[in-house]
């Protein structure tokens, strides 16, 4: 799960996705929220504390529709992933994972599924992500607690405790870890899973148009009160009062990583929250990737990754993938750069 504060940690809320939904323009319209077919539609929104930031479920529905019992279900599931799928939780699946993973663990099919996925992003992105970068975040989150930076041989020994390819998933179900000390940290991932599974519970509900913001992701479909499209402001990482551009979503997800907000002071030197898994290292360069897919899971993943392959790499990787569109702003040897495909390339 995404990392929680220390006195000395400096880790501000994942609300720093500096994604925006605007609803200014809206108090244009009636509040009658007539859909195309004309049919008048009733509101839900609410937001909640989950994965160390807020979660905010926001749709419009028909006054047929069961709302009481689909929110329900959406809420009941974000609280069984935080308790289930968090590195922090002493209990649920990850948990039994990472105390007994050596030994082969028998897991849901729904964690299954994800840790196979996960270990299809690490593939994808030559091991940018990875699950198993636990060892070396907390490495680094101690270093911070203790201001006191990691030397070689600690990195290196974390380092050998990291590895996607050290994580066996025997179908239909078993999950083995082949090192002593491994821990899977799904905090790269799970929220952008979340917005999935709260979209896939309100679809089968029969509710079209919704937003769902984790924090660090926004999926949207259909209208914002049934006539108008979701459109999202990109922040500027440089300046949190000011928009990159806007971004009209349908039945995507945009999601972003950075290290601007989310960081450790050790000492006077800031570091990212985001690891290289293959050096040990926080990541440096890139201030922040943000990326538009057709599933939370895929952004979420994606824009972790980014931000340790850095633009070039980055801009590569994202021009092989269909349906996937990313912009990345990186800061290096005292410039700015930025890298952008798709509808980002408007922003210059
Ligand atoms: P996000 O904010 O989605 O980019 O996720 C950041 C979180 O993912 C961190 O707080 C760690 O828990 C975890 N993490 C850090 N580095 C990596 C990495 N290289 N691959 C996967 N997860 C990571
Ligand atoms: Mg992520």
């Amino acid at each position: 799960m995404k990392a929680s504060s220390t006195n000395s940690t400096i880790l501000c809320s994942k609300l720093y996705i500096f994604i925006w939904v605007f609803f200014a323009a809206l108090i244009l319209f009636s509040r009658s929220y007539a859909s195309p077919k004309e049919e008048k539609l009733m509101e839900y929104t609410q937001t909640k504390p989950y994965f160390g930031a807020y979660v905010t479920i926001h749709c419009f529905y028909s006054a047929k529709t069961n709302i009481a019992g689909i929110i329900n279900d959406c809420w009941q599931k974000v609280e069984e992933m935080q308790n289930n799928m968090n590195v922090y939780s002493e209990t649920g699946e990850i948990a039994k994972i990472n105390k007994f993973g050596t030994f082969g663990v028998v897991v849901s099919e729904s964690v299954f599924k994800l840790l196979t996925s996960s270990i299809a992003y690490s593939g994808l992105s030559g091991g940018a992500f990875d699950i198993t970068v636990f060892p070396l975040v907390k490495l680094w989150k101690d270093a911070a607690g203790k201001a006191h930076l990691p030397d070689s041989k600690e990195i290196e020994e974390a380092r050998s405790r990291v590895g996607f390819g050290k994580v066996i998933l025997e179908a239909p179900n078993r999950v083995i870890l082949c090192k002593k000390g491994m821990q899977i940290d799904l905090g790269g991932i799970v929220s952008g899973y979340a917005c999935d599974q709260i979209a896939h519970i309100l679809e089968a509900g029969g509710i079209a148009n919704f937003m769902i913001d984790t924090g660090g992701e926004i999926f949207a479909k259909g209208k914002n009160k049934g006539s108008m499209p979701w459109t999202i402001g990109v922040q500027d990482p440089q300046d949190k009062n000011a928009l990159l551009m806007t971004i009209e979503l349908n039945n995507e997800c945009v999601s972003t990583s950075g290290n601007y907000e989310k960081f450790y002071m050790i000492g006077s030197q800031r570091f990212s929250h985001i690891i290289n898994p293959l050096t040990g290292y926080p990541q440096k360069d890139v201030i922040s990737a943000t990326v538009i897919a057709k599933t939370g899971t895929q952004a979420d993943a994606l824009s972790t990754a980014l931000c340790v392959l850095g633009g070039i790499k980055s801009e590569l990787l994202v021009s092989s993938l269909e349906n996937v569109e990313a912009l990345i702003v990186e800061y290096k040897e005292g410039k700015l750069i930025t890298y952008n495909t798709g509808r980002f390339s408007s922003h210059q």
